[in-house]
């Protein structure tokens, strides 16, 4: 936990996010500025700054994967698809510094 981390304090509940998924180790919520109809982000609760922080030891990517493409199945974006989307760096636009997965769907995505 870092007391001054954004997605922590969403984590913690100090700053309200709309929750599409929880459980012990990992929380999803609703982006605020949503880039597609579905857009969530799932995110490990114990801080971690990056992609570059996950590691084999530290499995985490897996863990938020799986959490995601649960939740897009539950939400019934399966048989269209999705995205699922890590940004790391000022090249690649990472704004908040605590690992997050981006799940888009819901509509056709701009194609990468
Ligand atoms: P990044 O650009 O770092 O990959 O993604 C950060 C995401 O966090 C952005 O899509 C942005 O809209 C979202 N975001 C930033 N601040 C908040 C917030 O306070 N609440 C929620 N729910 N999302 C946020
Ligand atoms: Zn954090």
């Amino acid at each position: 936990m870092s007391s001054d981390c954004l997605f922590c304090k969403i984590v913690r509940r100090e700053i309200p996010a709309k929750i599409a998924f929880e459980d012990d180790q990992v929380l999803g919520f609703y982006d605020i500025q949503p880039s597609a109809p579905v857009h969530i982000l799932f995110v490990p609760k114990k801080h971690l700054d990056s992609v570059m922080q996950a590691t084999v030891e530290e499995p985490v990517v897996s863990l938020l994967s799986d959490r995601a493409v649960k939740t897009a199945e539950k939400l019934g974006l399966q048989p269209t698809g999705f995205r699922l989307l890590i940004n790391y760096g000022p090249h690649a636009g990472q704004t908040v510094h605590h690992l997050h997965l981006h799940l888009l769907g819901g509509a056709q995505l701009s194609h990468l």
